[in-house]
């Protein structure tokens, strides 16, 4: 098998064993980068490394399997239910946190969406539902409309969100004109359509994408980006500041940067808490006041938390964005800080 580091020989049994998640990419997303001048950088998102070997980590950093409600349905803040809609992506990221499922046999992808749909009915104050997995755009336009057959109906839910990195890997997907209706069907149920990209780098933005976002917006489909901070890709102020910018120039508003996970056999994507910091600050240097609109986050299986400063005090400031217990949302709190932290479990606490 080629890895990033030469060939070597593995068995499936040890593919298997280690969890490494299959070797997939799309034809367009690998001419993109190979064309776009960041092919060494962006080639360690797609491309296997022998360090996915390693042992260290978890397989479910954000508690998922503790906020599964009902097969395929987690719960976890009062207003969000996640949806896992599929197991298959149009090319896998070497540094998925869901990598125990993406690419691999999984029994969490929801089975009965007559289920789902009772179980959100009973909870009023769930408003919004993101169909991710894996990438909900792999699924047929047939079968996503099966989905809103059932999620439409719930007075209750003002949004729907697909969490997608097809914008990157393979944006003609969005030229099915079956999904002008989906998308109509969402707005004339009253409810807002949400598309989430995941550009980690300016070079993931191709023409390809930006021509069919800019066609997402003339349906009325809101338009948000999520990225990962990852070693050797995007760890630098200059690269995000710029993706970001580009972001806003073409109509999709930048909101979370995720600290990358401590995943097993993707850990040596993780920043340093530090160098992270260093490069927000150095992203919003050059950011204009209305372009500042990501926060750095980790999102911890206690909640979601923005990482806000490293003190004078050498203590790391962070606040919880998101949290099961609403009173916890907002409050600032502080950890010793550590010079290999990459994680909340890695600083101290007191
Ligand atoms: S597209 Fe998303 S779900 Fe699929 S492999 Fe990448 S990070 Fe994981």
């Amino acid at each position: 098998m080629k890895f990033i580091e030469g060939t070597r020989v593995v068995t499936d049994g040890e593919l298997q064993f280690n969890n490494i998640t299959p070797y997939h990419v799309t034809r367009f997303y690998r001419e993109q980068i190979t064309k776009g001048g960041y092919y060494q950088q962006l080639r360690r998102i797609v491309e296997p490394s022998v360090e996915e070997f390693e042992r260290a980590g978890s397989l479910d950093t954000s508690g998922e399997h503790a906020n599964t409600v009902v097969p395929g349905l987690q719960h976890k803040y009062a207003q969000t239910g996640l949806l896992l809609v599929t197991n298959r992506c149009a090319s896998y990221c070497r540094y998925c946190f869901r990598k125990r499922m993406v690419g691999q046999k999984s029994d969490e992808i929801a089975p009965d969406f007559g289920q789902v749909a009772q179980y959100i009915g009973r909870h009023p104050e769930m408003t919004n539902v993101l169909l991710s997995g894996g990438d909900p755009f792999v699924l047929s336009t047939a079968n996503l409309n099966e989905i809103l057959d059932h999620l439409l109906p719930i007075a209750h839910l003002d949004s729907i969100r697909f969490g997608t990195k097809m914008l990157a890997y393979e944006p003609k997907r969005f030229e099915d004109s079956a999904l002008q209706s989906l998308f109509q069907r969402i707005r004339r149920a009253g409810k807002t359509a949400i598309v989430v990209t995941h550009f980690d780098h300016i070079g993931e933005i191709s023409l390809n994408a930006e021509r069919n976002i800019r066609s997402l917006r003339a349906q009325e489909v809101q338009l948000l980006n999520q990225s990962v901070l990852l070693a050797k890709v995007n760890d630098d102020p200059e690269i995000l500041a710029a993706t970001f910018t580009k972001c806003h120039q073409i109509g999709v508003r930048p909101y979370y940067l995720f600290q990358g996970r401590p995943v097993k056999g993707a850990s040596h994507f993780q920043v340093p808490l530090r160098r992270g910091l260093e490069i927000v600050r150095g992203i919003n240097q050059r950011l204009s006041g209305i372009h500042k609109t990501f926060k750095y986050i980790m999102s911890h299986y206690t909640g979601k938390i923005e990482i806000l400063d490293l003190g004078d005090d050498g203590r790391v400031y962070m606040r919880y964005h998101q949290n099961k217990a609403p009173e916890e949302i907002g409050k600032i709190f502080s950890r010793p800080h550590l010079e290999t932290a990459c994680w909340l479990d890695d600083l101290p606490e007191g």
